[in-house]
């Protein structure tokens, strides 16, 4: 009988660990697998703030796909995904080349989400990839290189805008004052000339979160200089300037800032609706084993999926958690098709959010308690340094890990 062919479109959290399941799970007689992403490496998504700060090397949140999967079990193919035909069951690349499968995995992540905002995504900088945060940290520092240049000191080159008080926002506003007093020696900037502004629309940081955790980060935020515009909307983005003010009515203000960055919204791979699934925001409201409605050999899943939680009765946010959770529940379940049983039902258990600010702080809710300060920023390595251990690479904890 002909082995099934599963094809797994992108190495972020959610299809690296799919594929380090299946290899595990299944013999080289029961299936291929194939492995798609746009680079021979996997970058940690969770980390990008720090190399975006310039807080830590963008080299150590890469990790190369070969050192993680086993090239005899899992075929690794460099290249973009177009789209995915479903009904002659293939994947199209880029390059004009098409991938024949069974099963396909999709989990290609997401793509920022501007919201139509004028000018947001044209002239906001945003945290998307190893070389994203590449451009926004050199941005940053020849900006503060620019500060002087011109005989008179210019401000707008040392004021950075912020937009969105999420997870991202706070955990790169956390890196970026831990960063600043270095900036200013190096570049001979006074540090009471740099401004560091975070604009939200929500009355508060971490919309949705502990009020009590949350008014803590915004404190610890104030503390360290960051200019809270919180129940404020970006309105427009012109090069280098700011328009934004409450989102009723129309009293506006305007920041001048050589460096504006979008970290408000994220929506799932524009691949998904290419691809003709349904989806809002390019994120598919999946089956409760995570196909693909009215797709059998469809899943989706991390940033492209959206799972319902029953409490809430809203879709969970995406997170990195939750892909590796699908992974794990989606390995399983190709593996039950392939061995003619059953799939399983997800349940998604969340083991608890943290949120770091800057090297030694943080805040978070672990197993149901409240925690802050040093225990949240250790608790916060820790989680960082299990997607190795996820990935069964033990030896990428002393290597690349966080301490
Ligand atoms: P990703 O991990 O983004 O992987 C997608 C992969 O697909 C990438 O390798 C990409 O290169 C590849 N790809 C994309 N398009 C193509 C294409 N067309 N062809 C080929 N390959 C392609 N979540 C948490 O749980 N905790 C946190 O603390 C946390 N912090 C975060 C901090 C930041 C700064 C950011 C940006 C996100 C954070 N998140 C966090 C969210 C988390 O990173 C994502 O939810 C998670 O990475 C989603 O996993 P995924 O597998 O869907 O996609």
């Amino acid at each position: 009988m002909k082995r099934p062919n599963i094809v797994i479109l992108g190495a972020g959290f959610g299809g690296l660990i799919t594929a380090v399941n299946l290899q595990k799970t299944l013999s080289a007689g029961d299936a291929n697998i194939t492995l798609i992403n746009k680079h021979d490496y996997h970058y940690q998504t969770t980390w990008l703030h720090e190399p975006a700060a310039g807080t830590m090397k963008p080299e150590q949140a890469r990790i190369y796909i070969n050192d993680v999967v086993n090239p005899s079990r899992v075929k690794f193919v460099k290249g973009i995904v177009d789209r995915v035909d479903t009904t002659a069951k293939q994947v199209l690349l880029a390059d004009g080349s098409t991938v024949e499968y069974d099963y396909v995995v999709f989990a290609l992540g997401g793509i920022p989400e501007t919201f139509g905002i004028p000018g947001l995504k044209e002239n906001a900088m945003t945290i998307s990839s190893l070389n994203s945060v590449r451009k926004i940290k050199e941005h940053i520092e020849y900006s503060f290189a620019q500060y002087k240049t011109n005989g008179s000191a210019d401000r707008s080159y040392v004021t950075i805008v912020v937009g969105g008080a999420g997870f991202t926002g706070i955990e790169f506003l956390g890196e970026l004052v831990n960063r600043v007093p270095e900036l200013c020696k190096q570049y001979d900037v006074p540090r009471e000339a740099v401004r560091i502004v975070n604009i939200e629309a929500a009355p508060t940081v971490l919309p949705g979160f502990d009020p009590e955790l949350t008014t803590y980060a915004q404190k610890w935020l104030e503390r360290n200089g960051v200019e809270m515009k919180l129940g404020n909307g970006i309105k427009g983005v012109e090069p280098g300037v700011v328009t934004f003010g409450p989102l009723q009515g129309d009293t506006t203000e305007t920041i001048e800032a050589n460096t504006i960055l979008w970290t408000g919204g994220v929506s799932g791979s524009p691949i998904v609706e290419k691809s003709g699934f349904e989806a809002v925001r390019n994120r598919v409201m999946v089956e409760a084993d995570n196909r693909a409605p009215g797709h059998d050999n469809v899943f989706i899943i991390g940033d492209c999926s959206a799972v319902m939680d029953p409490v809430s009765n809203r879709p969970y946010p995406p997170t990195a958690q939750i892909a590796t959770q699908q992974a794990h529940n989606v390995a399983k379940n190709i593996a039950a098709l392939i061995n003619g049983k059953s799939t399983s039902k997800f349940t998604y258990e969340s083991k608890g959010t943290v949120a770091s600010l800057g090297h030694n702080d943080g805040i978070g809710i672990v197993m149901g308690k409240k925690i802050f300060g040093r225990n949240a920023s250790f608790m916060k390595k820790v989680i960082d340094n299990k997607h190795f251990i996820e990935l069964k690479k033990y030896g990428l904890v002393l290597k690349k890990g966080k301490f």
